[in-house]
């Protein structure tokens, strides 16, 4: 018997590094998914990777796109009834450069997905789950969202605001069962942290990694796996007092 069996997942973000495996992992432990995301293409790639494990559903959405937002959630309660867990992780990193050289544009291209689009999310899913009396909210911030980190004021901007989110929204739905904690990764490898490498050393990448890695205690970036351990942790019954909390998820950063 899964963790997770017969439950009825959101992940946004879905055809990523971070979400794609989380999805694998709450399809491993019997729950259905829906995954949300940018391009067609990616979550049909995704979903023929991950459907001989369970039911998947996708829906392509914008998270920053109010009406996509209600569209992905009505859809998944057309079609399931219920949203019991929703891993609210869609992001984007920004661009590198010192503050004095981040435009406005800049800072509003990253707070549109990662603080309205998680604003969103929570706004209509947590609809669905005060009604229903249970349910489950994973944010996905970062170690960016708990310290600062120069160079990426936009994302770390963001991410802080990620905390805020979680913890009042946390003490609004906690009288109707329904629980939301963020996650806080050190860099991971995917996608994103490729493009950051590539922006904070233009052409050398590797020495780049080499650099962030040796500041982490346990001396390597996190894999998508060591992520979804803990989200599958707080989507489940196993922290069913666990909420409005930050967990840290990064190889001993918080200890330095
Ligand atoms: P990723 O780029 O592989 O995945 C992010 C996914 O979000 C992509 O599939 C992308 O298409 C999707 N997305 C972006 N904008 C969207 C939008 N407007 N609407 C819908 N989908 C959108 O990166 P990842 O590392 O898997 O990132 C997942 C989350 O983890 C992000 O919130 C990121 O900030 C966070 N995070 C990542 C790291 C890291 O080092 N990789 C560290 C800490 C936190």
């Amino acid at each position: 018997m899964g963790k997770l069996e017969n439950k009825v997942a959101i992940i946004t973000g879905g055809a990523g590094g971070i979400g794609k495996v989380t999805a694998k992992r709450f399809l491993e432990e019997g729950a259905k998914v829906v995954l949300v995301d940018l391009f067609q293409e990616s979550l049909d790639q995704t979903k023929a990777e991950l459907e001989a494990l369970g039911e998947v559903m996708i829906v392509q959405a914008d998270v920053s796109k109010e009406e996509e937002v209600k569209n992905y959630v009505n859809k998944t309660v057309e079609h399931f009834g219920k949203i019991d867990i929703f891993f609210n992780n869609a992001g984007i990193e920004g661009k590198v450069a010192p503050i004095t050289e981040q435009k406005v544009e800049d800072l509003d291209k990253v707070l549109a997905v990662n603080v309205r689009g998680v604003f969103l999310g929570l706004k209509y899913v947590l609809t669905v789950m005060k009604e229903q009396g249970y349910g489950s909210v994973i944010n996905t911030s970062s170690v960016a969202g708990l310290h600062g980190s120069p160079d990426v004021t936009p994302y770390v901007a963001s991410k802080h605001a990620v905390v805020g989110l979680t913890k009042s929204t946390a003490l609004e739905v906690a009288p109707y069962q329904v629980r939301v904690n963020s996650i806080h990764p050190s860099p991971v490898n995917t996608r994103m942290m490729r493009s950051l490498e590539e922006g904070f050393a233009p052409g050398q990448a590797e020495a780049a990694k080499a650099n962030m890695e040796k500041s982490i205690p346990l001396g390597r970036y996190g894999e998508s796996e060591d992520i979804s351990n803990l989200v599958l942790f707080l989507a489940s019954d196993d922290s069913k007092f666990i909420t409005g909390a930050q967990y840290r998820v990064d190889g001993g950063m918080g200890a330095l």
